[in-house]
């Protein structure tokens, strides 16, 4: 990742919670942070005029395939999230798109469907990277992690506070050295 992107990324998530209307320490819920910001989310289900037969081919019969995707259309941006994964992955999923969007990244394809929808795929792993960081540091900022975890919450309660899957609490704690700065390590 760049240098300084870390830093740079946990202070953007603050600057977006807070015009939002949360604290570093709240949960944040990503389809009505995603719509404030003017975004679109939809499920396989929820998409206007989708296929039936598509939409069992996404969340049914190959569901661990794929978890998200943003399409364009006009000046409209939607972001697809797999309905049949948890909301916690879910969340993830949804902020890791908008990350992708926040970031102004370019994917390293951008294939047109039938109907001239421009959908945003395979984006190069450094920027992979970045749009992961950027959507944990979103969904469980090290300022909130520090509150919490300083109060003697221990991850899976972070997880559940949070909204998150425990795999991204563990990871977020872990990575962002909240228990050595607590002193717990
Ligand atoms: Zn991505």
């Amino acid at each position: 990742m760049r240098r300084g992107f870390k830093t740079q990324a946990e202070k953007l998530a603050l600057k977006h919670r807070s015009s939002f209307g949360v604290t570093a320490q709240d949960r944040l819920d990503p389809r009505q942070f995603l719509n404030d910001m003017g975004l679109i989310v939809w499920t396989p289900e929820e998409i206007p005029g989708m296929d039936e037969s598509h939409v069992r081919q996404l969340t049914k019969a190959d569901p661990d395939s794929w978890s998200g995707v943003t399409v364009r259309e006009g000046g409209k941006t939607a972001i697809i999230v797999n309905s049949a994964h948890p909301v916690t992955r879910q969340a993830n999923t949804l902020m890791h798109e908008w990350a992708h969007i926040e970031l102004r990244h370019k994917p390293s394809r951008a294939d047109r469907s039938v109907g001239g929808i421009l959908l945003l795929s395979d984006y190069p792993a450094e920027i992979e990277d970045e749009a992961d960081w950027l959507a944990g540091c979103i969904l469980a900022p090290r300022e909130g992690l520090l509150y919490h975890c300083g109060r003697g919450l221990a991850s899976p309660e972070v997880a559940a506070h949070f909204g998150i899957s425990e795999q991204l609490a563990n990871w977020r704690i872990g990575k962002t050295g909240v228990l050595r700065q607590l002193g717990f390590r």
